[in-house]
């Protein structure tokens, strides 16, 4: 099996860019869902507890029970309480789950504000404070998610003006209801550079703080550094004659007489098959051949090779986001930091 390594450094220089975007390290929630983006969900935790980060995001409440002593707040977006929890805050997708919520449960409510997902209607906010209050709950905030902040278009002005409209009158209906003054977010990481001034309770930061964050070059932020790197190991060497052909199908044919390596990472470990014949490593190794199930091919003869310290260049070779790749890299890989 392969190898993961988490750059310690790297990460805490991109929490200092985020920090000083949110003007606050306690404005800051990262984003540790599906397994930190499969970074490693307590390592990541560790370290973002180590840097001073207090709140975390996540989507189970599973993972924020794992992680429930490194902050001093964790919102589930998708959970409904089990055990009782001081720090963890579950979020109201929909009106007929909120009967669903044991009474006294810290809640956050999601509000749709264009994205057409998850959340309540704008027009169903009152009825939603109404049954809130009938359930007993403590509503402690309201949120909202953009649907295309990392988009050069007026998008996400349109949704902010939304999300505008639903804080004046949560307020009002918060004093109304008798609950406390609420905590406001809508930004993700792309979200949170598109304010001039940010001036939100908190912001949630995925893949910003993982050193990935993909934007068109007008509104990209500069400095961030990936921290996840992927290492592979030989399993065999041979030469091949020209002509030869690599793998299942045998979909790659020697341009000349060469050595070609097989190393353990395949797509049994989250390695994406469409990268197949179509990947060359940070170090110039080409992939070559189909990617099997813990097996890929690489013209090098190295013991050890680096698969990929970026996840948005793998992403390209398979044409899908540097999350899918992330996110795919199996739990039972090694990880460590450096
Ligand atoms: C995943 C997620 C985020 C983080 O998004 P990034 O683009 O990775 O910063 C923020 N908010 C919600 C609701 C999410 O689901």
């Amino acid at each position: 099996m392969a190898k993961i390594t988490l750059n310690k450094n790297n990460f805490f220089n991109n929490l200092d860019i985020i920090a000083k975007a949110t003007k606050s390290v306690d404005k800051i929630a990262v984003v540790l869902k599906d397994n930190a983006y499969g970074h490693g969900l307590v390592l990541m935790a560790t370290m973002a507890k180590e840097y001073g980060v207090k709140r975390a995001v996540v989507q189970t409440e599973d993972e924020a029970k794992e992680i429930e002593d490194f902050f001093d707040y964790i919102l589930a977006l998708n959970a409904i309480p089990h055990a009782k929890s001081d720090t963890i805050r579950y979020t109201i997708n929909d009106l007929n789950s909120i009967v669903k919520f044991p009474h006294a449960t810290k809640v956050e409510l999601k509000v749709d504000t264009g994205m057409h997902r998850n959340g309540v209607a704008m027009d169903e906010l009152e009825k939603a404070f109404v049954k809130i209050k009938e359930q007993g709950l403590i509503l402690e905030g309201v949120f909202t998610h953009h649907r295309s902040a990392d988009e050069l278009s007026s998008e996400w002005f349109w949704q902010k003006e939304n999300f505008k409209k639903v804080k004046e009158k949560a307020k009002i209906l918060a004093c109304g209801f008798g609950f406390g003054e609420l905590r406001f977010h809508s930004s993700n990481s792309a979200s949170l550079f598109r304010h001039v001034e940010f001036d939100e309770d908190m912001a949630r930061v995925g893949i910003a703080v993982y050193g990935c964050m993909d934007l068109p070059l007008s509104i990209s932020v500069d400095g961030f550094k990936p921290v996840l790197s992927l290492y592979a190991n030989k399993i065999s060497s041979r030469e091949l004659q020209k002509g030869e052909k690599v793998g299942y199908g045998g979909t790659y044919t020697a341009e000349e007489n060469c050595v070609v390596s097989n190393y353990n990472f395949g797509y049994g470990d989250g390695f994406l098959r469409g990268s197949s014949n179509n990947y060359i490593t940070p170090h110039a190794k080409k992939l070559v051949g189909r990617i099997s199930m813990d097996n890929s091919s690489f013209l090098s003869d190295e013991e050890e090779i680096l698969i990929f310290d970026d996840a948005r260049e793998m992403a390209k070779s398979a044409k899908t986001i540097s999350y899918e790749v992330l996110t795919s890299l199996k739990p039972t890989i090694k990880r460590e930091i450096v």
